[in-house]
């Protein structure tokens, strides 16, 4: 069985348990990768991704995402505000336009044009987010927005707290969050009968950004990455340590060159660290699949202890921490 899905951070099991009956009917990993991003966008429990997802510094959810299955078939948007499903929007620039990526208005306007439906993005448990976090840190704080601090991811929260992670979170533990409740984004990538790979990701990106930032998520080679001859591979964590790399991309070309999935994330890891002067608090991590035809290992790794990954295959659905973290703590 060639079928395999790969998906970021525990409330990955929502996007396997959409992406995989797709898998197993024989769908293609295309499909399969919107079919989980979208079940998430669509959750409003997820306060990272879609619907419920934490607002920028003004109050405004701000949502990113890209499809990719090959060098020349890619498509993304960034800064959508108010179109719950970024990722099939991104298929769509893919197939039905000559370009990659679209952007803020001419993006929404596509969308609409498209047929996508409205709906409002800002949940009132993200409003009380951003009110709190505001209140504390806010254009209000003296020091606006140079008072700003990377919160934790929320994987990384829960267990500051104690808590061993979490699987989509009751809306109360979200509440509960607050400050700490940030940035994550589901990665997801997908093998299928025929040995295809397709790669997605969404995100409401980092929590409280500034307005018109916008991380690796959606970005092709930085978010995402696939060569159907070289691999997969995706990304979640602190954008911008991401982008310095072009890390998924550099995933993918260093399976190209030889290295196994594994090696190849934790490289790029280690570029990471060696480039960046890391923030107690920074995360970043890696999902990546090798070609069939070149053993189709895969593997997951982290900078830093609290991320897990989600794996579908023929013996079911499994929430598994990476294959390596580099740091300690
Ligand atoms: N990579 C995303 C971003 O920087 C957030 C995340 O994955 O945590 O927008």
């Amino acid at each position: 069985m060639s079928e395999l899905l790969l998906s970021t951070w525990s409330f990955g099991t929502i996007a396997n348990a959409a992406s995989w009956p797709v898998l197993a009917a024989g769908g293609t990993a295309l499909d399969a990768v919107v079919a989980g991003a979208t079940a998430i966008e669509d959750d409003e429990t997820v306060d990272c991704v879609g619907v419920g997802g934490t607002p920028g510094a003004e109050g405004v959810v701000a949502l990113d995402a890209c499809v990719m299955t090959d060098p020349n078939r890619c498509g993304a948007v960034a800064d959508i505000r108010h179109y719950p499903n970024p990722t099939a929007i991104a298929r769509r620039v893919m197939e039905k336009t000559i370009h990659v990526m679209l952007v803020g208005e001419g993006a929404e306007q596509f969308a609409a044009r498209e047929g996508f439906q409205q709906r409002t993005l800002l949940t009132e448990a993200a409003r009380q987010r951003w009110l709190k976090w505001r209140q504390e840190h806010g254009p209000n704080d003296p020091n606006g927005y140079r008072g700003w601090v990377p919160p934790l991811n929320v994987e990384d929260a829960a267990r500051a707290r104690g808590n061993a992670g979490r699987v989509g979170g009751a809306p109360d533990e979200i509440e509960d969050r607050g400050q700490a409740a940030s940035h994550d984004t589901v990665s997801l990538l997908a093998r299928d009968r025929a040995g295809a790979l397709a790669g997605g990701c969404s995100t409401s990106g980092m929590a409280f950004k500034v307005p018109g930032r916008v991380g690796d998520s959606p970005i092709i080679g930085h978010g995402v990455y696939v060569d159907q001859r070289a691999g997969a591979a995706a990304a979640t964590g602190n954008g911008e340590l991401i982008m310095g790399v072009c890390g998924s991309f550099l995933v993918v070309e260093l399976m190209r060159q030889g290295a196994s999935p594994r090696d190849a994330c934790t490289e790029v890891l280690r570029r990471i660290v060696d480039r960046f002067e890391l923030l107690p608090n920074h995360q970043v991590a890696f999902i990546a699949i090798a070609p069939l035809e070149r053993g189709g290992a895969w593997a997951s790794a982290a900078l830093r202890p609290g991320f897990v990954h989600v794996v579908s295959d023929e013996r079911g659905t499994r929430v598994e921490p990476p294959h390596f973290v580099l740091l300690e703590t």
